[in-house]
């Protein structure tokens, strides 16, 4: 280990060094009942997903095994668990717990060995993990700690340990005194990606003004911690301010509500770009001021900073985006996806009939004295955080709602919510040939296979089934022929019932490379028809926009209650369709979920809007509501007063010039500060300019502006010239309070999250020192280059110290905050005998062992960490500077090259390199075994030999001396003892208290002897 690199002190995957005593905390709800689950299921057995109907099509996996497979050669082992949220799924079908077989890629993982009798504490000591990716060894893991008498925790502290976890096929091996006792099996896969877009919105309630406080900002934590989805594949865009402190947004009204949820909904782009959209405000609102979060549908809900389980919301508001259902009474249910509580009433996600939960197996957390309406996850399951080392107390489903209080680790995944979006995030993708005819489907998630096949006509609008070989259509309404094309190819949806834009199904089904060719994609011009309607029929119109959008998401019913035709000059019609409209706002009522119906609705259809067309009525059931004339003239609009590579502040006011069929044009503005950003700036907009503050929205040096103007119909558009805008600097999230007190002999981890509006998510960088976005520096000096703070302090002094964390964008523009860390002088871990004195020596020197597996064999990747450590230090003292100043040096020695193991973590690889490569540990066939032990002859002279190489000095160390010299040299000096405990015995395996005794006392004597 070298002095402050950043992974090795505490990194537990590799070097073990020292296990790390400040976390996890255990929770007192810990399951502790070994063996039960999945006991009696053959290993890896993969249960029914009601609307299962198996592997994603299309799937073509790149390693071989797909169920899990689990041995045991051990009797005492019970199971393998792979935990990224549980170790066992619950069949509600059978009531049978199941081993999880779902795992994403780049996700943390935890590993935890049941046992059947309690875990004696030699297996503890013995024990090691090996991880194997594609048959390929990544490394090993020694137990983190035992989570309670049966069950043994492994889990990577460094990803890069164990390739962080790319998409493979991983075989986990458990050793036991280096006897294989079980192995498992698992796959993990790449996910999806997806964005969602967290907006803080300005409120008006009663009159009073309010902003958010900021603890909307660490609002993301509970979406990736408990979804099927790496971090790294969540874009989570903190978005510009929405204000909505308009009259008509008034919170303490259910109008004002609805309102303003539709003015949160007009945040998504023309191309549905997020996948879902989350507006915080501060306070509890509605007529009682009792309302914690609100939605009228997706993918749009707000939520108050004020819910104690903030952030279980956004879990729960993305899920239904994938059609998971509520599980709180009066919900939107999907009973056949994720089973509510028995006897639980709703209605229907999709087809909004009413629909009951009928399925006894599934019981709500009330039933069982936990705070909850969602369906209980039983602590068999071992509901685990791994990206926070947590075990969660009792939980119920995030699909559910709790009470006032119950905070945001209460609300967990169940394993069918997992499983199903594990689906959805891991098989949009998929290899095809030619056209694809099954697949998921984009409006109700069915699973279709050979659908008929439908295409629309472009002279009446009426859909006429066509055969798959098809290139022409003849319309059974008119006879007009047809040809196939992009954007009037449909499928009937068994599920939904509605016909699916081929296009939408095509986009998430297939690789796009894979595009049929006798189809060309091109954009598709879309009307989005919007306005307010009232439960009476009595329709008010928004502005309606048209855009060019690259994927025809359009879905047609045969039946509905409302219905758009367009005609042609002519009074023919040319196109119609189906929709249906809720009247329903869901909102969280202190905490208790429910479902009322509103006065008003927001219509909201996008359609492909026909060329040809110049009338649209739209109507209710046969009733004529609207119609509207369409003028043939294309708004044309243009920005004023902008010219190339201007500059703008916080405050800007925008100017424009429009003209069109009336005076009465519409307008909206998007900015764009870089490729395929888009950020609303405002809508509905009438005269012709605009002020806007920009202070909340990404800097930029090369940006510009849409405006898209309407005459209610026709919308013209237009861009600005390329603009400059002032760059914001980085927002540290970590607060102080977060930092506390720490024991001498105690690692110390923060990890802040960084947000920069331009950058996004900041991380830092310790392989590029000149690069680094992130530093820590302690009483100014530069301590370490990467956003998590991680710090062995026994050679600081006990006291109080001011860490500075500093965060640059790529702007040059710097935050900076101070933590303030006290380290105490409490050393009451230290072994209370007679090695006291010399680990303390080896701790206050760098040399870190596993301080609870002192008498332990030390693994020759821990020995070589240390003496790799000694090697750096030395050589930095023969260059003159102070060896043992804990602050940073290059720890790259410039002679690394090639590689000797095949493991994978860089920083372990250069510190098992280095005695390797220096003669001084071997490394059979060109690999370098960090398992296994070490004889105390050969740990002793690798010691010795390695320093004397580093000090380049045969009047201190003579790196020729024999092995028997080496020795008589460590008794002569004391630093091996005649007798006793630190007596000399060759041949045995060197405990890691012996190598920390013997590595304390050996560089103090070189030290004090020749160096000072
Ligand atoms: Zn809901
Ligand atoms: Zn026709
Ligand atoms: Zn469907």
């Amino acid at each position: 280990m070298f002095f402050n690199n950043p992974s090795s002190p505490i990194d537990n995957t590799i070097t073990g060094t020292p296990r790390p005593t400040a976390s996890p905390p255990i929770s007192p709800g810990t399951p502790g009942t070994p063996g039960t689950p999945g006991g009696s299921d053959p290993p890896g057995a993969e249960r029914p997903n009601p609307i299962d109907t198996g592997w994603p099509t299309g799937r073509t996996p790149s390693f071989e095994v797909l169920a899990a497979g689990f041995t045991a050669y051990d009797p005492r082992v019970d199971m393998i668990e792979v935990n990224q949220a549980l170790s066992y799924g619950y069949d509600t079908e059978t009531a049978e717990f199941y081993v999880m077989t779902s795992f994403a890629a780049r996700k943390d993982t935890a590993v935890f060995i049941a046992f059947s009798e309690p875990i004696a504490n030699e297996i503890y000591l013995t024990s090691y993990l090996t991880v194997e990716c594609n048959g390929k060894l990544l490394g090993y893991m020694l137990p983190f700690t035992a989570t309670d008498d049966y069950t043994l925790h492994f889990q990577p502290r460094d990803l890069s340990g164990v390739g962080n976890w790319e998409q493979g096929g991983y075989t986990f091996r458990l050793f036991i005194d280096d006897v294989e006792a079980a192995m498992r099996t698992a796959n993990f896969f790449d996910t999806i990606s997806m964005t969602v877009l967290a907006i803080p919105v300005r409120t008006i309630y009663r009159g009073q003004i309010s902003s958010c406080s900021g603890t909307w900002r660490d609002s993301m934590e509970w979406l990736t911690a408990s979804f099927p989805i790496a971090r790294s594949n969540v874009q989570y865009i903190l978005g510009p301010e929405l204000d909505l402190t308009d009259r008509q947004y008034d919170l303490s009204t259910e109008q004002g509500m609805v309102n303003a949820w539709y003015a949160l909904r007009g945040r998504q782009t023309p191309d549905n770009d997020y996948t879902a959209i989350v507006g915080f405000i501060r306070d509890r609102v509605g007529e009682e001021g009792r309302t914690l979060g609100w939605t009228c549908g997706i993918p749009a809900s707000f939520v108050s900073e004020a819910a104690s389980s903030m952030a279980a919301v956004v879990p729960h508001e993305v899920a239904h985006c994938y059609l998971v259902g509520d599980e709180y009474e009066g919900g939107s249910l999907h009973v056949a996806l994720n089973v509510p509580p028995y006897g639980m009433r709703g209605h229907d996600i999709i087809t909004r009939m009413s629909a009951v939960a009928l399925n006894s197996n599934v019981v709500d957390g009330f039933s069982v004295g936990v705070d909850g309406t969602g369906s209980y996850i039983y602590p068999q399951q071992r509901p685990y955080w791994a990206g926070g080392w947590k075990h969660l107390g009792p939980v119920t489903s995030y699909m559910g709602g709790g009470i006032p209080g119950v905070g945001t680790e209460s609300f967990w995944t169940s394993s069918e919510v997992w499983n199903h979006l594990f689906k959805m995030f891991t098989g949009f993708s998929g290899a095809s040939d030619g056209p694809l005819y099954s697949g998921t489907c984009p409006n109700c998630l069915y699973t279709i296979t050979d659908p008929n096949m439908a295409c629309q006509c472009s002279a009446c609008g009426y859909l006429t089934y066509v055969g798959k070989d098809d290139r022409t259509s003849t319309c059974a309404e008119c006879g007009n022929i047809d040809e196939i094309l992009w954007s009037n190819y449909f499928l009937e949806c068994m599920g939904c019932k509605f016909f699916i834009a081929y296009d939408w199904f095509y986009d998430i089904n297939a690789d796009p490379l894979e595009m049929p060719n006798y189809m060309e994609s091109s954009s598709f011009r879309t009307l989005h028809i919007r306005g307010r309607v009232d439960t009476s029929g009595a329709f008010t119109p928004s502005p309606w926009f048209t855009y060019d959008v690259s994927t025809n998401r359009t879905k047609i019913k045969t039946s509905g209650e409302y219905s758009i035709y367009f005609y042609d000059s002519g009074g023919n019609r040319v196109s119609f369709s189906y929709h249906d409209i809720d009247f329903i706002m869901q909102s969280n009522i202190d905490g208790e979920l429910s479902n009322r119906t509103t006065e008003t609705a927001f219509l909201d259809f996008s359609v492909v809007y026909p060329e040809n067309a110049a009338r649209i009525v739209i109507r209710k059931g046969d009733r004529e509501i609207y119609s509207v004339d369409i003028s043939n003239v294309t708004p044309q609009v243009s920005f004023t007063g902008l010219s190339n590579y201007d500059f703008l502040g916080d405050e800007v006011t925008l100017t424009w010039e429009a003209s069109g069929a009336t005076d009465d044009l519409y307008f909206e503005i998007w900015y764009c500060p870089a490729m395929g950003q888009l950020l609303s700036v405002a809508s509905n907009v009438t005269g012709r300019s605009l002020t806007v503050d920009l202070s909340s929205y990404p800097g930029t040096d090369k940006g510009y502006f849409i405006i898209y103007a309407t005459d209610g119909v026709m919308t013209g558009e237009n861009t600005s010239p390329i603009i400059r805008v002032q760059f914001k600097a980085p927002i540290i999230l970590l607060e102080q309070s977060h930092l506390r007190e720490y024991k001498i002999t105690e690692a110390i981890r923060m990890e802040p999250r960084i947000y920069d509006l331009q950058d996004g998510w900041l991380l830092g960088n310790f392989f590029d020192y000149e690069d680094s976005q992130v530093i820590w520096w302690l009483d100014g000096v530069r301590y370490q280059d990467f956003s998590e703070l991680m710090l062995f302090p026994y050679y600081l002094e006990p006291e109080v110290y001011v860490f500075t964390l500093s965060a640059t964008n790529s702007a040059g523009l710097t935050t900076t905050k101070n933590f303030i860390i006290t380290i105490l002088d409490d050393d009451s871990d230290l072994p209370d005998d007679w090695s006291r004195e010399g680990i303390e020596l080896s701790l206050y020197l760098g040399g870190v062992l596993p301080l609870d597996r002192l008498d332990a064999p030390v693994t020759r990747g821990d020995y070589a960490d240390l003496i790799s450590t000694q090697y750096g230090s030395f050589r930095f003292f023969a260059s003159g500077m102070d060896p043992y100043d804990p602050r940073p040096f290059n720890p790259f020695p410039d002679f690394v090259e090639g590689v000797i193991t095949d493991a994978t973590n860089d920083w372990d690889l250069i510190s098992w390199f280095v005695p390797v490569i220096l003669g001084v540990m071997d490394a059979p066939d060109g690999i370098f075994h960090p398992i296994g032990t070490m004889t105390e002859l050969e740990a002793a002279v690798a010691l010795y030999r390695i320093s004397a190489l580093a000090l380049d000095d045969p009047s201190i160390l003579d790196p020729n001396a024999s092995d028997e010299a080496i020795i008589n040299w460590y008794i002569m000096y004391e630093i091996i003892d005649t007798a006793g405990p630190n007596a000399f015995n060759g041949s045995e395996k060197l405990t890691n208290r012996l190598a920390m005794v013997r590595y304390g006392r050996f560089v103090q004597f070189v030290v004090v002897n020749y160096l000072l």
